[in-house]
Formats: structure tokens, C-alpha cells, sequence
């Protein structure tokens, strides 16, 4: 018998794996499931970056690269986080296989066993597990009540954090509730990060989709400059989830424990990889508006839909994802609706919060409306 670590025994597996099973074996009776419990774009990578990692394959750009990244694309990501108006270089930045990676580095690099991290509710899945097999013990503040607002929730935060707070995680926009949280909501953060010395990760994956807000970075405000690490990504905005490229931006001494991480365990992102990444930087605007344009017009439809069913579904300006409130029992209501009326969503226990299930809308409206019609025919809604 294998004598387990207890860092891989404190994680759960991943709730969401339950509902891919079930997914799974329903398609391979010929059962057709509509999957909206999908976290990526259903689009496909924009032509001029697929164009550029062929190119830089052709050039021979196939060996190890500095193990924070390649200058130049340091550099592009430098340069689009002070148009963001965060005070960076290339030198702050560590570009990694995924933004997954980044937060793994993170953790890493920050917490020692016992050490407290503080998660707003419903938080995406990884946060949990990452935190716990770094050895952290988890603090939690529940925003459910207050519409997945964190602005009505500072109150809650502020009696959740103390001195012995090390990390706190935000996300805006939030992978699962779609949530894009305001100035003021973000000042209240800083107040309670600088009063108790606390570092935050500003998880900023969803930054570039949002419908009508201009979501602000957290290390732009006064006091946060030296305690934000934020991170990102190329998998949601471009569409490149299986390329696995993403980053963190952090004060240089951080970047110099946390670049050991890296070095020791992926070394680098891939070469060619990381040159197509420079291209989707500097030159991919548009596809971004399209796709976003797209997501938006998805997503006031479904909220329609569920309206007419008399569903009042709280809508995020940014993401792709909304949260149904459903039974209780979240876990049986999602096997419910993949066994019933053979449509696949995440469990809102699964991120924190149970009685709800995530609704993914990167999918054709044809497939969104079929979704909801199939719901509502099982009386699921
Ligand atoms: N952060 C959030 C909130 C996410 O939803 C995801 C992906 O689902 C990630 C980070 C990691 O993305 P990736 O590793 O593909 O860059």
C-alpha cells in the first residue's frame, strides 16, 4: 500500500467529474447531451495566432526559453498591464503553461502549512484544491446572499479576515457567477488587505469578456501595488484553452521565489507557444470583440429564457457563466437533469456553494435553447 501524502489526501475529487461520467456514458449510448458545463469558449483560436505558432515552429523555435518566458512576450504583457494602468516590466512578469500553473506557483510560493487563505463564495474549483495541497486552511465568505456582489459582502469579508489572513483571492470577473465587482467593492478590498497586511491574487482570466464594464485591475489601487499578484491568461479571451499559456505579474522579489517553482518543475512555457502568444497580444483585438459580442448576446438570451419560465437567474457583466438556483441538493439535481433531460451543468457545491448549478453559455444559442427547453419539459425548471 502506497503511504499517500497528505497534501494530495486533503483534496477532493473534482465534483464536476461525477457530471462528465454520467456525460460520458449517456453519448456513448448515442444519447445526445447538451453540455453546458463547459469552461471554454466553444470558438475556435483566431487564424493569425495559429498562422504565428506555425511560423515560429518553422523558424525552429523549439527549444527550452528563459524560464520566465521570452523577453519579447514579457514584454507585450508588460506593456498591456500599464495600459491597465498597473506599474510593471518585463521583470515582474513569469509567463507559465496556464493560468493554472501561475496560481499553483502562487500558492507555492506564499503559504506554509497552516497558513490562512481567504476565498470569496462560490470560488472557481482550483482555488480550494490548490490552496489545501500548499497546506493551507481555508477561510471563506459566502456571497451568494448578496447576489454575488462582493461590495454588500465587505462587512462579511471584513469579520472573515484578521492578522492571521495571508492570501485572499479575487476574481472579477468570477468563474461561476459571471460577477464583475466595482471600485468601490475593490477599495473595500484594499482597505482590509492593507489594514491586516494581507497579499491578494487578482485572477483576471476573464478580463477581456465583459459586456458594457470595464472591469479595474486591483494592483492599480493606491496601497495594492506592492501585495496584488495578478494574474491571467490566453486561454478564455483567445480562445486557447488547450495551448496552455498564461502569467502572473508580481513585485520582483516574489517573481525571484516563485521563477524556482518554475524552473524546477515546468521549466518554460512552450517556445513556439509563447511567439503566438506575442501575436494574440498585439494584433487580435477584433476576434476578441466578436467573440465577446457573441458571448453577450448569448447570454441576455438565456437569461430570457429563464425568465419566461419564471426563473430569475442573478446575470454577471462578465464570463461566461451564470448560476440557476436549483434544489438544495445541487449534486442530485445536476445527475437529475444529465439523467432526465440529458443536459450536463456543474454543481454549485462544487465552487463553495451548494443550491445552485453553473450554467456554462459557451454554446450556440440553438444548443442554449434546447438546453432550457429540455429543463423545463422535466420540470427541472
Ligand atoms: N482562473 C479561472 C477563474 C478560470 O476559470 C480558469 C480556467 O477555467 C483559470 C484560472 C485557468 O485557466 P488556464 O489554466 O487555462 O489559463
Amino acid at each position: 500500500d502506497f503511504d499517500f501524502a497528505a497534501r494530495v489526501e486533503r483534496v477532493e475529487p473534482s465534483a464536476t467529474l461525477a457530471i462528465s461520467n454520467l456525460a460520458n456514458e449517456l453519448e456513448a449510448e448515442g444519447i445526445d447531451v447538451v453540455d453546458l458545463s463547459v469552461g471554454e469558449p466553444d470558438f475556435d483560436t483566431p487564424a493569425n495566432i495559429k498562422e504565428a505558432a506555425k511560423a515560429s515552429l518553422d523558424a525552429g523555435d523549439t527549444s527550452y526559453t528563459s524560464s520566465n518566458g521570452v523577453p519579447e512576450l514579457r514584454e507585450a504583457i508588460a506593456a498591456k498591464l500599464q495600459a491597465d494602468g498597473i506599474d510593471c516590466t518585463a521583470d515582474n512578469v513569469i509567463v507559465t503553461p496556464g493560468g493554472k500553473q501561475a496560481l499553483y506557483e502562487i500558492f507555492h510560493t506564499l503559504i506554509d502549512q497552516g497558513d490562512e487563505v481567504a476565498l470569496l463564495d462560490p470560488a472557481w474549483v482550483s482555488y480550494e484544491a490548490q490552496a489545501k495541497m500548499a497546506g493551507a486552511d481555508l477561510a471563506r465568505v459566502d456571497l451568494s446572499p448578496y447576489g454575488f456582489q462582493l461590495e454588500p459582502a465587505l462587512d462579511d469579508l471584513a469579520e472573515t479576515v484578521s492578522d492571521d489572513t495571508e492570501l485572499l483571492v479575487v476574481n472579477s470577473p468570477s468563474n461561476p457567477t459571471g460577477a464583475v465587482y466595482s471600485d468601490a467593492a475593490l477599495e473595500g478590498v484594499r482597505d482590509l488587505a492593507v489594514d491586516h497586511d494581507i497579499t491578494v491574487i487578482s485572477d483576471e482570466m476573464y478580463q477581456d469578456i465583459t459586456y458594457g464594464v470595464e472591469p479595474t485591475s486591483l494592483a492599480t489601487f493606491e496601497g495594492m501595488e506592492d501585495r496584488t499578484i495578478t494574474v491571467n491568461g490566453f486561454s478564455k479571451a483567445y480562445a486557447m484553452t488547450g495551448w496552455r499559456l498564461g502569467y502572473f505579474c508580481a513585485p520582483e522579489d516574489f517573481v525571484s521565489q516563485a521563477g524556482k517553482i518554475q524552473s524546477h518543475s515546468v521549466s518554460c512555457a512552450v517556445n513556439f507557444v509563447q511567439h503566438a502568444g506575442i501575436e494574440a497580444i498585439r494584433n487580435t483585438d477584433d476576434a476578441v470583440v466578436e467573440m465577446r459580442d457573441a458571448f453577450r448576446e448569448r447570454r441576455d438570451m438565456l437569461a430570457d429564457l429563464f425568465a419566461d419560465h419564471g426563473v430569475d437567474v442573478p446575470v454577471g457583466d462578465g464570463a461566461f457563466y451564470m448560476m440557476l438556483p436549483v434544489d438544495d441538493d445541487d449534486q442530485a439535481w445536476c445527475e437529475g437533469a444529465i439523467e432526465d433531460a440529458h443536459v450536463a451543468t456543474v454543481p454549485g457545491s462544487a465552487f463553495g456553494t451548494p443550491g445552485y448549478a453553473r450554467i456554462s453559455y459557451a454554446a450556440s444559442q440553438e444548443r442554449l435553447r434546447e438546453g432550457v427547453e429540455r429543463l423545463a419539459d422535466h420540470d427541472y425548471i
